[in-house]
């Protein structure tokens, strides 16, 4: 027999906190997507090349503006 202790760890949910089993796949509480921490995600391996060319994708997407539109210049009256 090999008994284990009643020690799971609870997956607790990134949006409201709530643990949640680790075979849940979405939140009892809120529903939202949980991790799963029996794969291995592939999102903060930068030696993953699906990764890297994400990556740099994002750095070379503008994250924002470097400032707001102009407020439209007042037109002269067309006269
Ligand atoms: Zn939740």
């Amino acid at each position: 027999m090999c008994f284990r202790p009643a020690q799971v760890t609870m997956t607790a949910c990134p949006e409201c906190g709530k643990p949640n089993k680790p075979v849940s796949k979405v939140c009892e509480s809120c529903g939202a997507t949980l991790p799963e921490p029996n794969i291995v995600t592939m999102d903060d391996d930068p030696s993953n090349p699906a990764n890297a060319k994400r990556a740099a994708q994002q750095a070379a997407a503008p994250a924002a503006p470097a400032a707001p539109a102009a407020p439209a210049a007042p037109k002269p009256p067309t006269a």
